[in-house]
């Protein structure tokens, strides 16, 4: 394998191949471009206006909409026993209503089932249906006790539901099946009804394999059931969750046609405002070209919600952005028709320009390829097993990390540590591991064969010290790819945290001056010396009271940082957690030591330079039409804690992007702003300036 940071460098993502075939072969759910549903309740079969709501599904240029079957209620006349009828339904076929509203206009339908729920008749005749406490009881709804969990290893999920699909496909024109509430998002079952029991201890690998098989097996299952139908239908489900997707991605994104991201939103949380666009990488790492949606929540999520209520309309417009601009297919998602189309209304025109504008450019979000030359390894199995030190949170490594690749303007992918082949690699680079724990002897080897092939790597505290089993190593599984070895246990802080004294200059150092150290992290794993080191470690000290706030060793031999070349190759390891340390410090001197050192892995020449003030997040695709840069305008006082209440234009942003040998760029158009702008060809690269960036601008590059 070789790396050449010169040439740009693209790899086939989404849709690669099916765009050379013939318009006819491709699949109809590969070429959705919008969706749509109004979420429906037990009181809507007497007042939602169905017609309305079709008119405005067709007017917003939806490809297709979910309409709700349930499990939980029927919105139709199910003869499938214990599927109670809502009481408003009387002898209404509400779902055969909707799904014939929504056909006449030419939209598709999929049936959307909630198999996570069920009522007290049930549980009476079907107590092994039922997830169970360790008491035996049947697990109650928080919400409304009236409701029972049902356990994913019962044949509820193999009797019950199959039933109900079967059901629908006799009765109805559906285009596909799916599932909400299953699989779980973001955690795992804990159940101790007789089935769970065989099982291995919840939250362990042992048991993660059973998860994943089950999984597997009802995923294929109803499938097959769906394709009963007409073979072009299929399930699908949803799979938010971000990194802590409770699924194996990787098996999973084998198998499923579409790949569906329930990330609807943040509330006044601390959830930085980039969690939309972190979803849409984590799919791209997994999905193989298929369709990859994201539920987009007009109603105002957070705690506490309202379900039935309109959330800040700039926040709503930068979801939207975020999916768009990571190369998903934004899906409007309402909830409930109380009179009519909702009590509230403000919802529904703000997405209708939205989605109209976009289809204005449709040919511009089908993306072929990412532009990046960065891969962030995310660590499916370090997020879901690993133990981070007392204090810390698992999030934080990846939000740390994050918030340095878009502060130093990046452009990156995320890699699945299960996809570290060469063909999976050869576009990178470099590729950083934040604290990514949980690596197997043949991802360490993968790793090992990247570096020997020129590719360059840079590692935070305790990567590749676990097995993919989460058994800990004696040594890091990467010790001689880095030159390191462990010297001990993990050392937290009390009071001060160490810092790391300035040995001789580099390149990661730049900027530094007028000090002789800088901040190291909360927690490090101890490494052997090494010759020459950069920045070595001044152990910690107390903070108050600041009599003896001073460093009792004011210096040592350990290394804070352990930098090498090999060949081509450029290696960096930090034995502290200095991108936790930094997002939960907030320590600017970090942030710079952590740019600093990504570009000095990443070298020159990247293949998009965005330079301008603000701060913002950006993706580079190859698409249908040419390439697009899209810009995402992150500066704002609620980039940390939503919601975004109002938007603060940034100023010029100034775009280099080098262009595939023999391709030629026509016209540089800027959607948003919708104009075109003036370009410069030279060196085989293209450079332009955005004006101005309000919320979100996509520079659509016309290419033959
Ligand atoms: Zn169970």
């Amino acid at each position: 394998m070789e790396i050449n940071r010169r040439e740009f460098m693209v790899v086939p993502a989404a849709m690669a191949g099916s765009l050379l075939a013939a318009d006819a072969e491709i699949p109809w759910q590969r070429k959705i471009r919008r969706l749509g549903q109004l979420n429906m309740t037990e009181h809507d079969p007497v007042v939602l206006n169905v017609e309305e709501l079709a008119d405005y599904w067709a007017s917003l240029k939806v490809d297709a909409v979910l309409v709700s079957v349930t499990g939980i209620l029927a919105f139709y006349q199910t003869k499938v026993p214990f599927h109670r009828k809502g009481k408003f339904l009387g002898e209404r076929d509400f779902f055969g209503d909707c799904c014939a509203a929504a056909k006449k206009r030419g939209l598709r339908v999929i049936a959307r089932m909630s198999p996570d729920l069920n009522w007290e008749d049930a549980v009476a005749a079907h107590p092994e249906w039922f997830q169970r406490d360790p008491q035996g009881n049947p697990k109650r709804h928080t919400e409304d006790p009236r409701l029972f969990l049902t356990c994913m290893f019962s044949t509820y999920m193999t009797d019950y539901m199959p039933a109900i699909m079967r059901e629908i496909n006799s009765l109805y024109d559906v285009d596909g099946l799916f599932t909400n509430a299953w699989p779980p998002l973001g955690v795992m079952p804990v159940c101790h009804c007789d089935q769970c029991r065989k099982l291995p201890q919840p939250g362990t690998l042992a048991y993660w394999d059973k998860f994943n098989e089950r999984t597997m097996y009802l995923w294929k299952l109803y499938d097959s059931i769906a394709k009963e139908k007409k073979p072009s239908n299929f399930y699908f489900a949803n799979l938010g969750g971000g990194i802590r997707s409770t699924a194996n991605l990787v098996e999973l994104g084998e198998i499923c046609e579409w790949f569906q991201c329930d990330n609807q939103g943040r509330g006044g949380d601390d959830t930085p405002i980039w969690g939309c666009a972190l979803q849409g990488r984590v799919c791209n790492a997994v999905q193989k070209g298929k369709m990859a949606t994201n539920v987009t929540a007009a109603w105002s999520t957070g705690r506490p919600r309202w379900r039935n209520v309109y959330k800040s309309q700039q926040e709503e417009r930068m979801w939207l952005n975020e999916t768009v601009a990571a190369g998903l297919v934004p899906y409007h998602h309402i909830i409930g028709g109380e009179n009519g189309l909702g009590e509230d209304r403000r919802w529904l025109e703000p997405a209708h320009q939205y989605f109209n504008w976009m289809a204005r450019h449709d040919a511009h979000f089908v993306n072929k390829r990412s532009i990046a030359n960065v891969g962030v390894v995310m660590g499916q199995r370090t997020h879901l097993f690993y133990t981070p030190p007392r204090g810390a949170l698992m999030p934080q490594y990846m939000d740390g990390m994050y918030y340095a690749l878009l502060e130093g303007r990046f452009l990156f992918d995320f890699v699945h540590e299960e996809k570290l082949a060469p063909e999976d690699l050869k576009k990178y680079a470099a590729l950083l591991l934040p604290n990514t724990a949980l690596l197997s002897g043949q991802q360490c080897r993968q790793l090992r064969a990247y570096v020997d092939g020129g590719g360059s790597l840079l590692a935070t505290f305790e990567t590749s010290l676990y097995t993919d089993r989460n058994e800990r190593r004696a040594d890091f599984g990467l010790a001689d790819v880095f030159g390191i070895r462990k010297a001990g246990d993990i050392v937290g802080t009390n009071g001060n945290a160490y810092l790391a004294r300035i040995e001789k200059r580099h390149a990661i150092l730049n900027g530094f001056a007028g000090t002789n150290w800088i901040p190291g992290a909360e927690n490090r794993v101890p490494v052997a010396p090494v010759e020459g080191p950069i920045l070595t470690v001044v152990p910690g000290f107390v903070a108050y009271p600041p009599e003896l706030s001073y460093p009792l060793q004011s210096h040592t031999d350990e290394p804070a940082v352990v930098v090498r070349e090999k060949g081509s190759s450029r290696l960096v390891y930090f034995p502290g957690d200095i991108e936790r340390t930094m997002w939960q410090s907030g320590h600017t001197d970090l942030a710079r030591l952590l740019q600093n050192s990504i570009r000095w892995v990443v070298g020159a020449n990247p293949p998009v330079t965005i330079e301008g003030a603000g701060v913002i997040e950006t993706f580079a695709w190859e698409t249908q039409a040419g390439f697009a840069v899209h810009v995402l305008n992150y500066t704002n006082p609620a980039m940390h804690r939503g919601w975004i209440r109002n938007f603060y234009p940034i100023g010029a942003q100034k775009v280099r992007m080098t262009l595939p040998p023999g391709r030629r760029v026509t016209r540089v158009e800027l959607l948003r702003a919708g104009t075109d702008i003036p370009f410069r060809l030279a060196g085989g690269a293209i450079e332009f300036t955005i004006p101005k960036v309000l919320d979100y601008e996509v520079a659509a590059m016309h290419s033959a």
